[in-house]
């Protein structure tokens, strides 16, 4: 998981809420058209176009806007921005069979029935057990193995919000655990080339750990940056 600094909510979104008067009430189900689009596109952009929570490569058409803390319980928050994130649908980019999955036609807002990140997460929040994008050690809850496994930490102050963090979210779903650990390959390949310095590992991962010209981060860049600093250690 990597640390989501949160930036200002989109004019647009802004404007349009500001339109509420007593014959209309902004609200979540009528958020829509280019003001939607554009809170979607701010989230992205901030996020580096990665899931607010595995890692994946996202973007507009392969990412859902999420309520951290669900609407469920605060309903007073569905409009809020500090409350956005940007999830992958839980079951990568193209797979089909996620959308054929979908139970209910009419939820067009969330098409795919995800088996891990945001919509597996659904309504699950625990104030004390919910590790936050938007906390500025999330990454420190988890370690990875080479395999592509995520793990809580042995930190015993941060291990049981990251093992409930884990489960509920299902960050080891098997394809997700698989498409981590192809992302890890080429990384694996270089932990065991003996000429690498400690000194060069460090560079590498905190070139993992920017974004590139275009903004973006490269997919599951925290279990990567993660592989290389224990090696480097
Ligand atoms: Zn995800």
């Amino acid at each position: 998981m990597k640390y989501i600094p949160k930036g200002h909510e989109p004019a647009t979104f802004s404007d349009w809420k500001a339109q509420a008067n007593e014959n209309w009430k902004p609200t979540w189900n009528t958020l829509r058209g280019s003001e939607k689009s554009g809170v979607h596109q701010a989230l992205l952009q901030e996020q580096g176009y990665i899931c607010c929570y595995c890692g994946m490569r996202i973007d507009l058409n392969t990412s859902h806007i999420e309520h951290f803390k669900p609407r469920k319980h605060f309903p007073e928050l569905a409009l809020d921005y500090k409350n956005f994130l940007s999830s992958c649908p839980g079951e990568g980019q193209d797979n089909a069979e996620g959308i054929l999955r979908n139970p209910d036609p009419n939820q067009l807002e969330t098409p795919i029935l995800g088996e891990h990140c945001g919509h597996q997460k659904a309504s699950w929040y625990n104030p004390d057990l919910t590790v936050s994008p938007q906390t500025p050690n999330c990454a420190d809850y988890f370690r990875y193995t080479g395999l592509g496994e995520i793990l809580p930490t042995d930190d015993l102050a941060l291990h049981s919000a990251a093992q409930e963090t884990i489960r509920q979210l299902r960050l080891n779903h098997p394809k997700l655990e698989a498409s981590r650990r192809s992302a890890l390959q080429g990384i694996v390949a270089i932990l065991s080339d003996s000429s690498i310095s400690s000194v060069e590992l460090q560079k590498l991962a905190d070139a993992y750990e920017q974004t590139d010209s275009e903004g973006k981060y490269v997919r599951f860049c925290g279990a990567v940056s993660y592989l290389l600093r224990q090696y480097s250690a």
